[in-house]
């Protein structure tokens, strides 16, 4: 393999998202690679109970997925990352993020990593799980406290 052609970067919209974006726009610019962005979005267990009214949750639902569809693609704009190279998936994390890896056929993924927590657990649950389940090369960008 000569370079990457295709990044995958996983945002949590948390306060470090800039940053893990911002270093995988700027490797997919010097990789003359496409950039794509995902976030996913961990169903909510609804209660037994809400069978009797399911418009309720369902709404919340609704809007909570559309403003994070907004986040996500403002995020995006911001580094120059078209908007139909924004995905929202709903689901479990680690497997949602591979998921779209492996349907993106990329060879990077980028996620963050956490240092505050010591030498060992220097990676975050999600950063570790990806890295290893991935079927390509997983760049865990160390966050600064
Ligand atoms: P954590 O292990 O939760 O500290 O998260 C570490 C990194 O995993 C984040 O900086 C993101 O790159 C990625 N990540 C965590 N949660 C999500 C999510 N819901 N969707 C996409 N990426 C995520």
């Amino acid at each position: 393999m000569s370079g990457y052609s295709r990044i995958l970067i996983a945002v949590d919209l948390g306060e470090v998202s800039d940053e893990v974006c911002g270093r995988g726009a700027d490797l997919a610019r010097r990789y003359g690679a496409q950039a794509n962005l995902v976030h996913v979005v961990e169903p909510v267990l609804v209660d037994p109970v809400y069978d009797m009214m399911p418009a309720v949750p369902f709404e919340l639902e609704l809007q909570h997925l559309e403003s994070v569809r907004r986040q996500v693609g403002e995020l995006g704009s911001r580094f120059a990352i078209h908007g139909n190279r924004c995905f929202v998936e709903t689901g479990a994390t680690r497997a949602e993020i591979i998921r779209v890896a492996e349907e993106l056929a990329v060879q990077l993924i980028v996620v963050g990593s956490h240092s505050r927590r010591g030498a060992a657990r220097l990676l975050g649950s999600t950063a570790s799980s990806v890295l290893h389940a991935a079927p390509c090369d997983v760049l865990a960008v160390r966050i600064s406290d």
